[in-house]
């Protein structure tokens, strides 16, 4: 690693460097791309982020839940540029290459269960979910889709409407797609139900307001991602893909968050064995490369007619090669082993930092995707305030924390699978000294 893995702080965050570059994105970008933390990076790896002005940043976003193999790595590098140095496209339903069909294989095999699979690739997880939407609706000749509170699926139009936040990924960007219906999500927190007490609910209100008839597919993130990183009570998953497959209904898990290794498993599906008839991936699957899939039964899969999947980039050359190579990485440094490692360090970290301010309402999360949510003492009143403040006081130290959740109170912690066990308790300490200094 040639990038000393430390936190060094050599200017104020952000510095004189990355001050002269907002001025000239606040020039040329649009100002609804908004940006977390404004330093403009030249060089990372390992857990480390090297901004122009020379400092290390700890990172624990993983540029959200993406390169969980690190960024930069080695074996995605090298597949990087013996593919880009031979060709770089000519649109895989012009005329295919291997790389291709490597990844659809690949998925076939790593994703849950182990009947006959395929898969069709494409470049944003939007674009995934939509299709797999597509696939649902062909397969069963019906149209309604259900999903639930707390959702993301996306930002394009059919993604929106699946998407439950507002602000800011829908407002004033409607009308919306039809034949969306919301559904209440296992929230432990929040409604003290168990599992099959809250999937009991959720079907309730899907026979009641859509009907099974109607429903092509029910959509749900395993762990929700944007929502609040919000883990349904145990036995809510099975129970819902249990009542879609009696029903006639496609169980869609939306692993675009939570897949490749980062929860501890290679899917979150596989912590209760779930075996969904359609998986959504992107993020973690190619290094940080666009790259994004549905993989699932072949029999679903194969109900499109031909021509009917694909798109001009769709499994890019140079994204498959990446993915390729973030896979090797993933199995020969055994990432779902590393990720639970990281998760035990992360839980005892903020276990402490709960036992000391009240306000953390909760810990919640498995291996490298643990959260916290902030409500005021006692309560379950969202503290959007004090997580903004702590999460300013991070960054200002060089620490990449990300915040999400329907009310913007929920600390979500995504470091790169990659980092040292001493950077990341260096970074929990100045979370730490964060949540101390913001008291
Ligand atoms: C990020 C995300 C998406 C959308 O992926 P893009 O690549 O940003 O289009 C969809 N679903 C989940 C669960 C996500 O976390």
């Amino acid at each position: 690693m040639s990038i000393a893995q430390e936190r060094r702080l050599v200017t104020a965050i952000p510095g004189p460097g990355s001050q002269e570059r907002l001025d000239r994105k606040k020039a040329h970008v649009a100002d609804g791309v908004g940006t977390t933390l404004p330093v403009f990076i030249v060089e990372a790896g390992g857990g480390v982020l090297v901004d122009v002005d020379g400092n290390h940043l700890i990172d624990l976003g993983s540029g959200i839940a993406v390169v969980s193999v690190g960024n930069a790595a080695p074996a995605v590098v090298r597949n990087v540029q013996e593919q880009v140095a031979a060709f770089t496209h000519t649109c895989f339903m012009v005329t295919p290459y291997d790389g291709y069909v490597d990844v659809c294989a690949a998925l076939a095999e790593l994703t849950p269960g182990d009947h006959a699979k395929k898969s069709a690739l494409f470049n944003s997880g939007a674009e995934a979910v939509e299709n797999a939407v597509k696939i649902a609706r062909v397969a069963t000749g019906k149209d309604a889709v259900a999903v639930f509170d707390h959702a993301y699926h996306g930002r394009t139009n059919l993604t929106m409407a699946m998407t439950a936040k507002n602000m800011p990924y829908k407002n004033g960007f409607g009308p919306f797609a039809g034949e969306v219906y919301r559904a209440p999500m296992s929230y432990p927190l929040r409604d003290g139900l168990t599992g099959e007490q809250a999937a009991a609910r959720a079907i309730d209100v899907i026979e009641k307001q859509v009907g099974a008839a109607n429903l092509a597919c029910v959509v749900i993130e395993p762990i929700q991602g944007e929502g609040g990183f919000v883990v349904p009570a145990p036995g809510f998953l099975p129970a819902l893909a249990a009542w879609a497959r009696d029903n006639g209904v496609v169980f869609i898990a939306d692993e675009i968050q939570t897949g490749f290794c980062r929860t501890g498993d290679w899917f979150a599906s596989d912590d209760e064995g779930v075996v969904p008839d359609l998986v959504t991936t992107a993020k973690g699957i190619a290094g940080g490369l666009p790259l994004a899939g549905v993989t699932g039964r072949a029999d679903l899969m194969d109900s499109v007619h031909v021509g009917g999947l694909g798109g001009t980039y769709g499994g890019n050359p140079v994204a498959c090669a990446a993915a390729l190579g973030a896979i090797e990485e993933m199995r020969e440094g055994a990432l779902d082993e590393r990720a639970r490692e990281i998760g035990t360090i992360m839980a005892t970290r903020l276990g402490e930092l709960a036992a000391v301010h009240d306000v953390i309402a909760d810990i919640r999360g498995r291996g490298a995707m643990m959260a916290i949510e902030l409500c005021r003492p006692g309560t379950t009143e969202p503290d959007a305030a004090r997580t903004a403040a702590v999460a300013a006081h991070c960054h200002q130290q060089g620490v990449v924390v990300l915040t999400c959740g329907t009310w913007g109170n929920v600390f979500r912690f995504l470091p790169p699978l990659s980092i040292s066990d001493e950077l990341l308790q260096e970074a929990f300490d100045v979370v730490a000294e964060a949540f101390s200094a913001t008291a």
